[in-house]
């Protein structure tokens, strides 16, 4: 944690004005307008999330003041240094691994885990989200690209056979599914990824019933245009909006 806070730090001090943040922000909507026409739905269908992870805390308060409101973060404890006194005014999600020592601390900030990739995190989840009162929407991650280095579900028939429990979670709303894309330029590529992930989600909720489910969570600054044209509803959105993010390993 002493890197990040360094890191923060150091971040502080780069200038980046509200007004950056607002016109970067109305162009990338206005891509993913365009994506979103093109694939037969409106921009009131999608959602952008700004993701703040390696960004410092007045990046999180100018995009509030931009009118921004729906946020994702990787990581619990930094989400903890930046965001603990904004909780009443953003919606915050966690879109990296979550460690189940880390559990207890997510209940506590986020309103939606999109990172859930084996039924032991569902659980703990549960059970903290139990002794908290609360009730935490989840999304299931999928490893589409097969790239061993991101987390997320790779045996579908595994995947179908902890849905039986997954949607059972007293505390838990299975509210959709999130992928990362492959790390390519390669637009067919990426598209596969897409369109994998779109077909798995059809499929689920036909077998199961998830009157709630109904988040496609794909789309990062590099191959967000080419998610919302394959179906995605919520693109997460860091360096289009905030720039290049320094020393961060996420
Ligand atoms: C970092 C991250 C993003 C945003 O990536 P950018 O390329 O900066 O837009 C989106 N989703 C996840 C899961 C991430 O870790």
């Amino acid at each position: 944690m002493t890197t990040q806070v360094a890191q923060f730090t150091i971040l502080q001090m780069v200038n980046l004005s509200k007004e950056v943040i607002e016109k970067n922000y109305l162009s990338i909507k206005h891509h993913v307008e365009e994506a979103a026409v093109k694939s037969g739905r409106s921009i009131e269908d999608i959602q952008i999330m700004a993701v703040t992870k390696g960004f410092p805390l007045s990046f999180v308060e100018l995009s509030v003041q931009a009118g921004i409101s729906l946020f994702g973060e990787n990581r619990v404890l930094e989400a903890d240094q930046k965001y603990s006194h904004l909780l009443g005014q953003v919606e915050l999600h966690l879109i990296g691994h979550l460690q189940r020592n880390k559990a207890k601390k997510a209940v506590s900030l986020f309103r939606c885990i999109q990172s859930i990739d084996k039924l032991e995190t569902a659980e703990v989840l549960n059970k903290y989200a139990q002794s908290q009162g609360k009730k935490i929407n989840i999304l299931i991650q999928v490893n589409t690209s097969l790239e061993e280095t991101k987390y997320g579900y790779t045996d579908t028939d595994k995947l179908y056979r902890e849905m039986e429990i997954l949607q059972n979670f007293s505390q838990l709303h299975v509210t959709g599914f999130m992928t990362i894309a492959a790390l390519t330029k390669d637009e067919k590529k990426l598209r596969t990824c897409f369109i994998q992930l779109r077909k798995l989600f059809n499929n689920i909720k036909e077998r199961f019933s998830l009157p709630q489910c109904n988040v496609l969570s794909m789309g990062m600054s590099n191959d967000y245009i080419i998610a919302v044209e394959e179906g995605s509803n919520l693109v997460r959105i860091g360096t289009a909006l905030y720039g290049t993010r320094r020393g961060y390993y996420g």
